[in-house]
């Protein structure tokens, strides 16, 4: 058929898409991220950043990616292995690496590139790799990238997983990998069990820890710290474009030779560029900043506490839980949405999600809470959303 018919193919569905209220709108934000933010010329408080402890754009993180810009430049032209190294690049491994207590970890420009460069080079056609069915897309990619055969166990369910370790038996190598934490939910990976398990059937354990690196653990060492199994997890990727700044680069943590084994064959490490020095500069500072924020970390959970109970109070349905994600339940994607824009018109910053980032009839307006919140911040979007919930019949 004509490439024109491929074209009118694409335009019925995005006006599909429309109808149905399932169009992923962008909306522009004029300001810098932020509590506080400028949509449509006016200053709104902002729920749906990953800016967990507030540091996207703290004064020092900025200071230092000037400073990295000025003595590093600005970017490097070259792949890592060719000409893409810099002292900095080998400094901020080393820290993230300290960070996580384990031996070494490699830079990548995000984690979705990590988590694409992670299973094709560790696993092949004899070796098995077992997924949380609501496993983040990158990992999904990453796995339908890599030989090795994939078992897919429901949603943190322990005896499934026992299941699918069962089924592998007959493999040699086997890998369990999870988000630590779902970012749809807000639920965290029952990583006590699943390094039990792990251990029973000589598998190995990775994690995703993006929505946990900085503000999850008693010191933000994340999700597998604050379920007491750091040391068991073999290997951990995770996001820079989150807690930590808010920028962009993701990172694998782990075993010396699987990090070198990674160097020398990781394809999105080894077929892309370089991350940015003023990014590299102002990661490490962020490092820092994250090792000196205990009360941040207190205030990020605190605020998920109060903004928790007092929608559980108005009356809305939550997804259980005690993370800073916290999914207000609406069922079809039209009322998310709908919801979403009224709450702007009170000075609310949220997205609706539906389908396909979430199931089919499980829409929903996610709120992410940050350190940055004030009290007050969480008493008005808690009165705009009773007053939103009622007008359109959510709450009585
Ligand atoms: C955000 C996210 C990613 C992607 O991270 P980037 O660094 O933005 O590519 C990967 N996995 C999970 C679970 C995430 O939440």
């Amino acid at each position: 058929m004509s490439k024109q018919s491929l074209y009118a193919h694409l335009g019925a569905e995005l006006q599909r898409l429309q109808q149905e209220g399932l169009y992923k709108r962008e909306r522009y934000i004029e300001s810098p991220q932020g509590p506080l933010i400028v949509v449509h010329g006016s200053t709104v408080i902002n729920f749906c950043a990953n800016n967990y402890l507030g540091l996207a754009n703290d004064p020092q993180l900025v200071r230092a990616c000037h400073e990295g810009l000025d003595s590093h430049g600005y970017g490097l032209s070259s792949v890592r292995f060719i000409c893409g190294t810099q002292d900095i690049h080998k400094q901020l491994e080393k820290k993230i690496a300290q960070f996580f207590r384990k031996e070494d970890a490699i830079l990548y420009i995000s984690c979705f590139d990590a988590n694409g460069g992670l299973f094709e080079p560790l696993l092949n056609d004899q070796d098995a790799i077992l997924s949380d069915e609501l496993n983040h897309a990158s990992i999904i990619d990453g796995i339908r990238l890599c030989k090795a055969k994939r078992f897919r166990y429901k949603h943190n369910d322990m005896d499934d997983l026992r299941r699918v370790l069962q089924e592998s038996q007959s493999c040699r190598y086997r890998l369990i990998f999870t988000d630590s934490v779902f970012s749809m939910d807000g639920d965290y990976a029952n990583l006590p069990a699943i390094c039990d398990l792990a251990d029973e059937y000589q598998a190995l354990v990775g994690i995703d820890d993006c929505h946990a690196t900085g503000f999850c653990g008693a010191t933000g060492r994340g999700a597998a710290e604050h379920l007491g199994v750091l040391d068991r997890i073999d290997i951990i990727t995770s996001t820079l474009g989150k807690c930590l700044g808010g920028a962009a680069g993701g990172f694998t943590v782990g075993k010396a030779e699987v990090i070198d084994w990674l160097r020398n064959r990781s394809r999105p490490y080894l077929f892309s560029n370089a991350v940015p020095p003023p990014l590299v500069a102002a990661s490490l500072k962020a490092f820092d900043l994250v090792e000196q924020s205990h009360s941040l970390r207190e205030r990020v959970h605190q605020n998920a506490k109060i903004m928790r109970s007092g929608l559980e109070q108005a009356g809305f349905t939550l997804k259980p839980g005690n993370h800073p994600i916290i999914p207000v339940m609406l069922g079809e994607a039209a009322l998310a949405t709908k919801m979403a824009e009224l709450l702007l018109a009170e000075g609310i910053y949220v997205i609706g999600f539906s389908y396909p980032v979430v199931p089919q009839g499980q829409a929903r307006i996610r709120l992410q809470m940050s350190a940055a919140h004030t009290p007050e911040h969480i008493e008005r979007a808690l009165q705009a959303f009773i007053k939103v919930g009622r007008s359109l019949g959510v709450i009585s």
